[in-house]
Order: structure tokens, then C-alpha cells, then sequence
């Protein structure tokens, strides 16, 4: 697969959004391999949000962000995946929790 993202922080961002909406898939949807329709078509979103952001490895998490580039109704779907997985991740990915908290003290930069 070829790497969509501009940099090792950005695909870690992916790596993070990811996780956070198999997380909560899991524990609402059902424990299947495969994340549900609803889930999917959410990390798609993501993922490509993630490629257009204009600040890419300055960029600070998501939920800090001054830009609020998501749809309304995506943000209220990713936003209740955030407040659900965001806590859980400290103990099923430590270190992506971890650098996620040290990546929301950057102040956001954009490129150029
Ligand atoms: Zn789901």
C-alpha cells in the first residue's frame, strides 16, 4: 500500500484515529474482525481529512485544532468515538495515548 500521508506523524495520527474508532466499534457494534459500514465510511472520512489538513506534521490532535474541517454531523460521530476510546486507549495503546496527549500541546503551524 502506498503511503498516503506526508509523514511518520501524520500516519501515526491515522494509526490513532483508527484504533479509537475500532475501539469504539468494537465495544457498540459488535466484536467482529471487519469494523461496520458506519465505522468505515467514519475512518475513511478521517483518514482523508487527515491528508487535506492544512498544518500536516505541525498540526496539534485534532480536538484541539483552531480549524474545524469536519462536517457537523462527522465531528458529532468522531467526537462521541474520541470521548469513549480516548480514556481506553491509555491501557489497550499506551505509547499512541501518550504521544497523543504530547501532540495536542503543539501549537498548530501551517505549511509554507
Ligand atoms: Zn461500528
Amino acid at each position: 500500500m502506498p503511503h498516503p500521508f506526508s509523514s511518520r506523524r501524520m500516519q501515526r495520527e491515522a494509526r490513532t484515529a483508527e484504533a479509537m474508532i475500532r475501539r469504539f466499534c468494537r465495544d457498540h457494534h459488535g466484536d467482529t474482525p471487519e469494523l461496520c459500514e458506519e465505522c468505515s465510511q467514519l475512518l475513511a472520512y478521517a483518514r482523508k481529512r487527515l491528508r487535506h489538513c492544512p498544518f500536516q506534521e505541525h498540526k496539534t490532535t485534532c480536538g484541539n485544532c483552531p480549524v474545524h474541517c469536519y462536517a457537523p454531523g462527522k465531528r458529532d460521530q468522531i467526537r462521541t468515538v474520541m470521548r469513549h476510546s480516548g480514556p481506553r486507549m491509555l491501557l489497550s495503546h499506551p505509547i499512541l495515548a501518550i504521544l497523543h496527549l504530547l501532540d495536542g500541546l503543539r501549537k498548530p503551524r501551517s505549511q509554507g
